[in-house]
């Protein structure tokens, strides 16, 4: 195909319609770009519709807090501050209380509670080998699917234009455009950006385009039937698992696994060894007897940018992927797309 037969053209093609590829459209719309959104699923079933949406406020690290309240902002500003659902969150951590974390708890105006005080706020949960925890009282979770749908409506009404079922295969680079090609069509931009979360190193492979990020496979295993959504949610970075209750009173909880591309087939399943330390530490905080039945497996869409640096080679002029990690990005997804587009084009 030649240029001439291009059948599309506009400033910017996003791939991937995800949290972060919607709200990459929207905030290009908002500064009046023209944007067409390419995904490969005609009915979108991703990380982002299946995403647990909790909204942790404390963590760590201050920007990411930062980046959190201001993500907060930005749904309840789409009309969606009705669907946040609160529930608060306990940031644990053992005997050696960690000086860093106390300060930061303490700099959010968060409560640091003692294992006596924890007791008696929430009797119900067996609190284990927690002796300290953040108390994240304005944490709670959002409805994954109507935070999408309010994000599409909110592209659409800017005039963003989809094209779902639409598989991007193959990426032309040339001095005055980008294209990316799907059966369709040929597509040409400005510029191009992949917002294609789990997929992306395997795509980029495929386009021929450096691989500048890795994965990191999120197995998430979802308890259903205990009927928990009473359960405060609890971080465990110590023990490298993170377990939560959903806004539907599942109960989901995954290991992160340093992998490339997992097939489905070799996901862990119930008898993996590292499944069963997860499960035997979150029933320290559950009141009633946990098992697995009911266990449903899939795979979370995080990726995280540590290719050895020897391995990045830079990507085409006006192509840029925007695959977070280093955690769950739908809490901070909003902020972080705008935070990228700003030291692209300028605040
Ligand atoms: C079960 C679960 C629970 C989670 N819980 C939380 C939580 O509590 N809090 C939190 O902050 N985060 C949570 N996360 C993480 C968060 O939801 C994800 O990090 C985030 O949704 C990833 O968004 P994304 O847009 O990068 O990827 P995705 O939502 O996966 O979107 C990528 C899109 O790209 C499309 N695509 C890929 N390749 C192509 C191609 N070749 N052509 C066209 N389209 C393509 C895919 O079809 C997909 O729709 C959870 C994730 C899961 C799975």
């Amino acid at each position: 195909m030649s240029a001439s037969e291009v059948s599309s053209h506009y400033d910017w093609l996003v791939v991937g319609a995800g949290i972060v590829g919607l709200c990459t459209a929207l905030h290009l719309a908002r500064r009046k770009r023209r944007v067409c959104v390419i995904e490969q699923m005609s009915e979108v079933t991703n990380a982002s519709t299946l995403s647990g949406a909790g909204i942790r406020f404390f963590d760590p690290d201050p920007g990411i807090s930062a980046q959190v309240a201001q993500s907060h902002d930005f749904y309840s500003a789409l009309g969606l501050a009705e669907d946040f659902r609160p529930c608060p969150s306990y940031y644990g951590f053992g005997a050696a209380a960690n000086e860093r974390l106390l300060d930061r708890a303490h700099a959010s105006g968060m409560r640091v509670l003692s294992r006596a005080q924890l007791r008696a706020r929430r009797p119900s949960v067996e609190w284990g080998s927690v002796d300290y925890a953040v108390e994240d009282e304005h944490a709670g979770f959002r409805d994954p699917l109507i935070t999408w749908h309010a994000l599409r409506a909110a592209c659409e009404r800017l005039g963003v234009t989809f094209r779902f079922g639409h598989q991007v295969l193959a990426f032309e680079d040339s001095t005055r455009a980008r294209y990316v090609l799907t059966q369709a069509g040929r597509y040409g931009a400005h510029g191009v950006i992949f917002a294609t979360g789990y997929w992306t190193p395997s795509l980029l492979e495929r386009l021929g385009l450096p691989a500048v990020v890795r994965n990191r496979t999120i197995t998430v295993h979802r308890l259903a039937g205990h009927n928990l959504a009473h359960l405060p949610f609890v971080v465990e970075h110590d023990s490298g698992f993170h377990a939560r209750p959903t806004a539907s009173g599942e109960i989901l909880f995954g290991v992160p696994q340093p992998d490339w591309d997992v097939a489905p087939d070799n996901l862990p399943d119930r008898a993996d060894a590292h499944l069963n330390k997860a499960l035997a530490h979150l029933q320290r905080y559950a009141p009633v007897p946990l098992s697995f039945s009911g266990v449903r497996t899939t795979r979370s869409a995080d990726a995280f940018d540590s290719v050895a640096p020897e391995a990045q080679t830079v990507l085409p002029e006006h192509t840029h992927v925007f695959a977070f990690g280093e955690g769950a990005a739908f809490k901070y997804a909003p902020a972080r797309t705008l935070a990228y587009l700003n030291s692209i084009l300028g605040s």
